[in-house]
Parts: C-alpha cells; sequence; structure tokens
C-alpha cells in the first residue's frame, strides 16, 4: 500500500515524469503492485494534475518567512503572476488556509486555490540524480507533506513602501484601506494577531492585509490588534530614516513619549489606541 501511495506521489513530481514508466514497470515485476492499480493512479491523476504544481512556472522565490516559503508563479494557461507559499502541512497551517479562504474584501489578500502536495526524500532524489537503480522501500512518514496556497501577487510589502514613500497612494490612504480590511475582519470576529508593515502588501494603490497564520476567533485579542495598529501608524505617518532611529523612537512610543514634532492631533489618536493594551495589562 505504501509503495502505491508512493506511486502517486511520483506521478505528481514533475522532475520525475521521465522515469514514471520505468518505476511502474519495476513495481509490477516485483509484484508490488499491479497493473489496474497502475491504471487507476493514472486516471485519479489525471484530476490531480491539474491542481498541482505543473500548473505553474516557478520563476522566483520572494521571500522565506518564519513559517514558509513564498513564490512569485506564472500561471501556465491563464499567464497571470500569483504568490504561493508553500507551508508544513499541520493544524496550524490548515487553520491559516481556512481563515483566508473565507475572507473576501478589497483590503484583504485574495485567496484562490490550495492544495497539498509530497516532497521526495533525498534518498530518492539522489539515486535518480545518479541515474542508480531506484529503492523504493521507504515508508510514506518519509515524505514531508506540504500545503501551498495560491494567492494574489502583490507588488510590495508596506515596510519597502516605507522606505521610499513612492506617492500615491497617500500616508492617509494608505491608513484607511488598513482601517476597512481590519474592520471586516473584527466583524467577522477575527482577530489578525500579526499586524506589522511586512504583512501588509501594496498592489499599486490598493492595500492588501495579508499572512493570517496567527489570526485566530479570541475576541479578547481585538485589543491587541489595536495596540499594533497604534504602532504601524505611527510608523506611516512619521518617517524615520534608519533602523536604529526605528527601533529607538518606537521604543519611546510603546513608553508613551512621542517626537517633539510630531502632529498632536495623530498623537492623541495614537495614544489612545496604545492605552487599550496597557489597560488590558493593568487590569491583569
Ligand atoms: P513571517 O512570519 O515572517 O511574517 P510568514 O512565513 O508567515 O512570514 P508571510 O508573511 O505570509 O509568511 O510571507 C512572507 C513574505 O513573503 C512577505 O513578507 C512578503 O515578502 C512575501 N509575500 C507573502 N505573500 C505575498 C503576496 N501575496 N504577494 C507578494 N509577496 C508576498
Ligand atoms: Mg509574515
Amino acid at each position: 500500500m505504501a509503495e502505491y501511495l508512493l506511486l502517486g506521489v511520483l506521478k505528481n513530481c514533475s522532475e520525475f515524469k521521465h522515469k514514471y514508466n520505468e518505476i511502474c514497470h519495476y513495481l509490477v515485476k516485483k509484484n508490488i503492485v499491479t497493473i489496474e492499480q497502475i491504471n487507476d493512479l493514472s486516471s485519479q491523476n489525471k484530476a490531480y494534475d491539474s491542481l498541482n504544481l505543473n500548473t505553474f512556472k516557478h520563476t522566483e522565490l520572494v521571500s522565506f518567512g518564519s513559517y514558509g516559503v513564498v513564490f512569485k508563479s506564472k500561471h501556465k494557461i491563464d499567464k497571470k503572476y500569483y504568490a504561493l507559499k508553500m507551508l508544513s502541512h499541520n493544524k496550524k497551517t490548515l487553520l491559516e488556509v481556512r481563515t483566508l479562504s473565507r475572507l473576501k474584501h478589497p483590503n484583504i489578500i485574495r485567496y484562490f486555490h490550495s492544495w497539498s502536495q509530497y516532497s521526495l526524500p533525498k534518498s530518492i532524489k539522489n539515486d535518480i540524480a545518479n541515474d542508480k537503480e531506484i529503492v523504493l522501500h521507504h515508508p510514506i512518514q518519509n515524505y514531508k507533506k506540504y500545503l501551498f496556497i495560491q494567492m494574489e501577487y502583490c507588488t510590495k510589502t508596506l515596510r519597502e513602501w516605507l522606505l521610499n514613500r513612492t506617492y500615491p497612494p497617500t500616508e492617509r490612504d494608505i491608513i484607511g484601506q488598513i482601517l476597512r480590511g481590519i474592520n471586516y475582519l473584527h466583524r467577522k470576529g477575527i482577530v489578525h494577531m500579526d499586524i506589522k508593515a511586512e504583512n501588509i502588501f501594496l498592489k499599486g494603490c490598493v492595500v492588501k492585509i495579508g499572512d493570517f497564520g496567527l489570526s485566530n476567533k479570541k475576541r479578547k485579542n481585538i485589543k491587541k490588534d489595536i495596540y499594533a495598529l497604534g504602532i504601524l501608524f505611527f510608523e506611516i505617518l512619521y518617517p524615520m530614516k534608519t533602523e536604529m532611529e526605528r527601533v529607538m523612537i518606537l521604543q519611546n512610543v510603546k513608553n508613551g513619549i512621542f517626537p517633539m514634532n510630531f502632529s498632536l492631533e495623530y498623537k492623541e489618536k495614537i495614544e489612545k489606541m496604545l492605552s487599550v493594551n496597557s489597560q488590558r495589562l493593568i487590569k491583569k
């Protein structure tokens, strides 16, 4: 049974396609699988093929996040670029997919599709690369299962925008759009929990909130989102030149000390947002 499953894995790995018939022949000869099973697998795979990575051209690695790898990939048929996020397949990452897939708002990253896929153990990859006889006795547990999320591709993160501030959009536009996105999330009872400039994207002038890896439905956590928004809005409204300056000024802001030249009107609003979290801490 395990070998049969592995065969399914091999069938879906473009790098082994050219060896597929040879492997099938070997497995039938050794009485590991029957010809009927192989035919059955082929028909199942016709449907699966349209979902797997063969649908995309892997063009560029965009980033190594803490949890996953993100690619910018071109769809072979519609010729559009998508962001493909590759994560370990587990309860936590499934939750990220389930959350994102239920969201539909102009200021939230658009979800298109998701699927799981196995990667081959190194030993098999080496056998094939060295043109050795393939040894198919690896238990299925050795095959790491990944989860892929296909999302709309955004040209830059808000962090990148903050570095050279190309207008439009203006700072006010950006803040307005972030608020609309967050308001939509909170109305649905979802707390993002990781609001920061690296997790907010720009597609032209449109702002999109992404990375739902830490999101949850605990209403008491809404305060954490508000606090993070307070810090983020300060960063948007007060340009800082170096990373060192940013760390120091933000530390002061977190302690309630704002730069002298920061607009009083905004200061009061941000202070209110930051106090949400400190009230929570005091109550504790
Ligand atoms: P981290 O924990 O570091 O925040 P993560 O592993 O949870 O990261 P994401 O934040 O979703 O993953 O993505 C990591 C990076 O990949 C982003 O900071 C961004 O550079 C890039 N990226 C993610 N999604 C997209 C997208 N839809 N379009 C363009 N780039 C993206
Ligand atoms: Mg992130």
